[in-house]
């Protein structure tokens, strides 16, 4: 039982339902390190979204509005962190919605794709090829899905795999908290922010703009402008960290 004063309660809370998902086969044992690195980077940038980070968020959900066929690629860590957001995401954007994993089985496949639909969301089920030029797994992908989306959004990427989807002349957007892996130096667009409190606020973006109506034409961003302005943001925060 975790106190709610407790003032790293949010935090227990997310590794509770992680290592859960974890004995439950969603997330892999690697899942759990690869976390244990988002949070050490979240801790630097203050546990909180930056003003550069939500003017990401807001290009994202335009990006996932105006695109033709928007999928988004779920993860075990995803899954386990975000279900009900991404079934909401989906139903605003109407993105497709796929299971790509490295450590992939079949039975995995199955349990997540189950506990995802379980939250409401519809996942892509039917043939897989394998599309992208990667050794591994993760180079498998639905028919219907990556291979025919024009943006694709991919939280908690691997390097290799964000590379070959920009590469195929898809529109990449992630969300890592840590600026200076090579999935955040290649996407289209990086949100370095945490992932449950990246998701509500491109819903509520993309609300906001189906409600007016108002999607506009995306203007010019350059994605190093997110890095630059995050690691700035954590070296403030460093330098002043004995203050
Ligand atoms: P790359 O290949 O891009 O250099 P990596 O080897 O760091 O990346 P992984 O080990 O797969 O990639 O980790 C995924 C990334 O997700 C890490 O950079 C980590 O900082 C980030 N991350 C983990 N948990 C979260 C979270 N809850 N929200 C946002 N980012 C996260």
């Amino acid at each position: 039982m975790i106190p709610k004063d407790h003032p790293r309660y949010k935090s227990l809370i997310i590794r509770e339902r992680l290592s859960k998902c974890a004995m439950s086969g969603i997330v892999s044992l690697e899942g759990l390190t690869a976390h244990g690195r988002g949070e050490a980077f979240d801790y630097l940038i203050g546990e909180k979204t930056t003003e550069s980070a939500l003017i990401a968020e807001k290009i994202a959900a335009n990006l996932l509005i105006l695109a033709n066929k928007p999928v988004i690629s779920v993860n075990g860590n995803t899954c386990a962190l975000a279900a009900e957001a991404i079934a909401e995401l989906q139903k605003i954007t109407g993105a497709y919605v796929e299971v790509n994993l490295f450590h992939r089985t079949e039975e995995r496949v199955l349990k997540i794709s189950n506990f995802l639909e379980g939250k409401g969301v519809s996942v892509l089920k039917g043939n897989v090829v394998k599309y992208l030029p990667l050794s591994h797994d993760r180079a498998l992908c639905f028919t219907e899905g990556i291979p025919k989306a024009d943006v694709v959004l991919v939280p908690l990427e691997d390097g290799d795999r964000c590379q070959a989807l920009v590469e195929m002349g898809k529109t990449v957007i992630t969300i890592d908290l840590n600026p200076l892996s090579r999935t955040a130096r290649c996407a289209r667009l990086t949100i370095v922010d945490e992932l449950t409190r990246a998701l509500p606020n491109i819903i509520r973006y993309a609300k906001e703009i189906k409600e007016r109506n108002n999607t506009t034409e995306i203007e010019e961003f350059d994605n190093f402008y997110f890095l630059q302005n995050a690691i700035d943001n954590m070296i403030t925060r460093l330098n002043c960290a004995l203050d």
